[in-house]
């Protein structure tokens, strides 16, 4: 079985190839690693290998492991947040990806304002419409926005998806040009730039990459199957 050191130099090599098949700059792909279930001594092995960047999906784990772990690490939140979490997740947290209503948005900018930070956010949109996805339709997204952007607190840096499971990472395209495609059009009309997509697992973050992402999220093609 590959080492996780193996494992993080193929997918590496994976993003450089996607990225010059799509003509852009491979150093505009920064990988998440995903370490959620993992504990901190398979999380080590990553480090060892270069790895600074790490994606949690929840905040009561995180806060066991992230002080565990070397201070210099970056970590970002890329699950569903519940508002009764948002003040133990702000200080954990360098961005977080699944901001999925304006509700949750406005309460990270209140609390925020009371613990005097200045968050970093992705907006997550459910692209496919399937029922069981969190995120922002796309109309209700473009609808929205300008609200949202008006936080005093909270930078929205761009946007996340996740597209639906599927055996064949090309059937994720259409999902990851769709939301290339709305931010696109949201950048057009408020002239905001929303430089960041965060799209594209262990199962298709080659497609991602070719379809424009700048965050890829890979877990098990990393640390082995949960
Ligand atoms: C678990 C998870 C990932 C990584 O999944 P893998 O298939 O293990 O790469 C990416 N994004 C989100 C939101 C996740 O929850």
């Amino acid at each position: 079985m590959p080492s996780i050191a193996e494992n993080l130099e193929t997918v590496r090599g994976n993003i450089v190839n996607a990225a010059h098949r799509a003509g852009c700059d491979a150093a505009s792909v920064e990988l998440i690693a995903v370490s959620k279930t993992y504990p901190a001594e398979i999380i080590s092995h990553a480090i060892d290998a270069g790895q600074e960047v790490f994606g949690e999906n929840r905040v009561q784990e995180a806060m066991i492991k992230i002080p565990a772990l070397p201070g210099r690490l970056r970590w970002h939140l890329i699950g569903h947040l519940q508002s009764n979490k948002v003040r133990k997740a702000l200080p954990l947290f360098d961005l977080i990806h699944g901001v999925d209503s304006a509700d949750l948005a406005r309460d990270i900018d209140r609390i925020a304002a009371e613990e005097g930070s200045h968050p970093r956010v992705l907006l997550e949109v459910n692209v496919s419409g399937e029922g069981s996805k969190h995120g922002f339709s796309p109309e209700h997204l473009e609808r929205n926005l300008e609200s949202l952007l008006e936080l005093p607190r909270v930078h929205i840096e761009g946007l996340m998806t996740m597209a639906p499971l599927a055996p064949e990472a090309e059937a994720s395209r259409r999902y990851f040009a769709a939301l290339r495609e709305l931010r696109d059009r949201i950048s057009m009309k408020t002239g905001i730039s929303l430089k960041t997509l965060s799209m594209g697992m262990s199962g298709d973050y080659q497609v991602a990459v070719e379809e424009g992402a700048t965050l890829v999220r890979v877990g098990s093609a990393i640390f082995g199957s949960r």
